[in-house]
């Protein structure tokens, strides 16, 4: 058992955070206000080479393993707090990273190489307006294949991430659609699909109480033709991809919210040293103390439950030595503390800082409406992780909400 970090891997926490503390934390309140990533840490991002840094040197990106992208998004979360940026982050390094194992390398050569170097916009559409935790009872759009081999794909996608981005820049979604109704959870496949200047495509946007910075929208699909090399993976496979993916992203939004938390105890601590009440320090009265000792707890163990998955994660794809059913019960357990643990986090030091935990003076605030869309939603709710942690602890056949 090795807890260390490689000197790769602390090189280059090092360089991140160097680069995140100094360009990108100075301007959270900015990038929240405005609703937009600016266009200088867009750029800053692409030398640092932090745009799907999974991919591989072939298509512009580091070929970094699923650990290294962790403690990439670990400090992202920790200098961009209101978590917008982070999530543009963690969607293409994650399902960049899936996009690679399974598209052709003639979609790769086509849309990677724009991913690596900002210019492009890599998104994830599997959920609906029927919901997103049930996506095989739920999917309603459709693939039908044309005699030529091409598809016509109809359907609506909403509460997606980056429409708005992908409408300004141009870039592809990778879209869920049901190709064999009649084959539930093999009936699906993956398409990428443009939504920039594509007459087939009528985006919608929903306005988000939290991560403002990147957009959250919908797309509707009227009869869109589409080249079956737009195809990611074998028809049917799609299902399969889904998880994989929700498992690889879940393990980066549990480090967001690792890095979000320390930086909110940081601030906390640091408040509650110097603040005087009753003639003493605050920090200095247990009921102040003692929840901080909680909360660096339950950071701690949240780090350590992320860290798991991605490890996991690399060995499995390095070296074959799990599964990945092993993989998604710590993605969903790092998923179901990380985002809960942050709130808390957050939640507390308001507590602390009294009338000024409330005021937009201190970006608590941005953080507790940020982290809260991981525990509703983004990459499974929390009774989803509930439902596969369940699966594994008790059994599929004695577990399965279908049955
Ligand atoms: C800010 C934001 C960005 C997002 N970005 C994307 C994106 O880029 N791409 C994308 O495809 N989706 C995206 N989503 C959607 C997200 O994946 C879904 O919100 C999530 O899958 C839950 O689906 P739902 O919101 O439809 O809730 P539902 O599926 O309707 O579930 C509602 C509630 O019931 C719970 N629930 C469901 N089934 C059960 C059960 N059997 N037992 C107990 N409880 C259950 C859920 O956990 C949830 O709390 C985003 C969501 C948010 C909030």
């Amino acid at each position: 058992m090795e807890f260390g970090w490689t000197k790769e891997q602390e090189m280059w926490r090092r360089a991140v955070r160097e680069f995140a503390q100094k360009k990108i934390a100075p301007r959270v309140r900015e990038i929240d206000t405005n609703h937009h990533i600016p266009d200088e840490i867009v750029k800053g991002m692409t030398d640092m080479g932090l745009w799907a840094p999974t991919v591989s040197e072939a298509y512009g990106g580091e070929g970094m393993n699923v650990t290294m992208a962790t403690i990439a998004a670990e400090e992202l979360g920790r200098a961009e707090i209101s978590l917008a940026l982070p999530v543009w982050y963690l969607v293409e390094a994650s399902w960049g990273y899936i996009f690679e194992r399974y598209a052709s390398p003639e979609l790769k050569q086509e849309i990677l190489p724009d991913v690596t170097a900002g210019k492009k916009f890599l998104g994830i559409a599997t959920t609906e307006s029927g919901g997103g935790s049930d996506i095989e009872g739920v999917t309603r759009s459709r693939g039908e294949q044309q005699p030529d081999g091409s598809w016509i794909l109809n359907g609506e996608k909403v509460y997606i991430s980056g429409v708005k981005e992908s409408q300004r820049i141009g870039g592809i979604h990778m879209t869920l659609v049901r190709t064999d109704p009649s084959a539930g959870h093999k009936g699906f496949t993956f398409f990428a699909v443009p939504l920039k200047d594509n007459p087939h495509i009528t985006p919608t946007y929903f306005e988000n109480w939290g991560r403002t910075g990147i957009s959250t929208g919908g797309f509707t699909m009227e009869n869109m033709p589409l080249d079956d090399r737009y195809r990611i993976g074998k028809v049917g496979q799609g299902f399969y991809m889904a998880m994989e993916g929700f498992t690889f992203a879940r393990a980066l939004i549990g480090a967001t919210c690792v890095g979000a938390a320390e930086t909110a105890l940081n601030m906390g601590v640091e408040y509650i040293k110097q603040r005087q009440s009753f003639g003493k320090p605050l920090s200095a009265y247990q009921g102040i103390n003692f929840p901080a000792a909680e909360r660096f707890v339950d950071i701690e163990t949240a780090r350590l439950l992320t860290y798991k998955a991605a490890w996991m994660a690399d060995q499995m794809y390095e070296k074959g030595t799990f599964k990945h059913k092993d993989i998604a019960l710590y993605g969903a357990m790092a998923k179901l503390r990380a985002p809960i643990m942050a709130f808390e986090t957050f939640n507390e030091v308001a507590n602390w800082l009294g009338a000024m935990g409330y005021s937009k003076e201190y970006p608590i605030e941005m953080g507790i409406r940020g982290v809260r869309s991981y525990s509703i939603g983004a990459e499974g709710g929390m009774n989803i992780m509930r439902m596969i942690i369940a699966r594994e602890l008790i059994g599929g056949e004695y577990t399965n909400p279908r049955q």
